[in-house]
């Protein structure tokens, strides 16, 4: 059988049996994938070490069609990420852009979420320490943009009017956006002023706002986002994440 080759991120790695390891890549060609690295467990030597969380390379992998679980012929690691693994803010940053991607993506090509997850994790690993939070918002954000969901809040999401540059709105999470003050009533998401409107449209664009404050509360609109629009059950590692967080005064301010 001839086999596949594919960019890879590995995502995600569980023991099986005696001696292997069943691994969980996100590939380019191919998006999510499982396979089966045989006999990798217990041996030492090159190449062994690199099968790490958040390593990039090049999987090949003996492909069936119609199977969940393929078997891994090679993966030949081109960036290790070990960097990740310096603290725990990038470690748990990296592990829920790993848990949004497992928890969403399909088994098939989908360029633009390669892109965004790869350019993920080198921003988490390698942005500068106090800028971590805003780089793991905006990774996370860029992964979200991926699926095809981003919020809208420039624009009343009731009735289509602009805000204003000094207005306090309030974000609608089943609208997916912000609400204008003369409809902020009823809306049950956080009220945003100016300030917090800006420093989310600079996390969309993939930017790290330079003064960014109220990282958490920045974190817990995600993650209310996500839950309303993306995933179906609460991600672990993103609650974690907000424990690592600063927690300062509402967004709204
Ligand atoms: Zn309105």
């Amino acid at each position: 059988m001839a086999a596949t080759r594919t960019a890879a991120v590995l995502l995600r790695g569980h023991d099986y049996g005696d001696s292997s390891r069943i691994l969980r890549f996100y590939t380019e060609q191919m998006g999510l994938v499982s396979v089966v690295a045989r006999g990798v467990r217990g041996r030492t030597g090159k190449g062994i070490a690199t099968l790490a969380t958040f390593a990039s390379g090049e999987l090949t992998a003996y492909v069936k069609a119609n199977r969940d679980l393929h078997t891994m012929k090679d993966f030949e690691c081109t960036r290790l990420r070990e960097g990740l693994g310096r603290d725990v803010l990038r470690f748990t940053g990296a592990s829920a852009a790993a848990e949004l991607v497992l928890a969403h993506a399909e088994q098939e090509q989908h360029a633009g979420l390669f892109e965004a997850l790869v350019g993920a994790l080198d921003q988490i690993e390698g942005v500068a320490a106090e800028e971590r939070a805003g780089a793991v918002l905006s990774a996370l954000w860029s992964i979200t943009e991926a699926f095809g969901y981003a919020p809208q809040i420039d624009d009343c999401v009731k009735c289509g009017e602009v805000l204003g540059e000094q207005d306090y709105g309030r974000f609608d999470y089943a609208a997916g956006g912000v609400r204008c003050p003369s409809c902020s009533e009823g809306a049950a998401g956080p009220r945003m002023g100016p300030g917090a409107r800006a420093q989310l449209r600079e996390l969309l664009s993939g930017r790290r706002p330079p003064d960014l404050s109220h990282a958490r509360q920045h974190l817990t609109l995600l993650t209310d986002f996500l839950a309303y629009h993306v995933v179906s059950r609460p991600l672990k590692s993103f609650r974690f994440l907000a424990g690592l967080f600063p927690q300062e005064a509402p967004l709204a301010s």
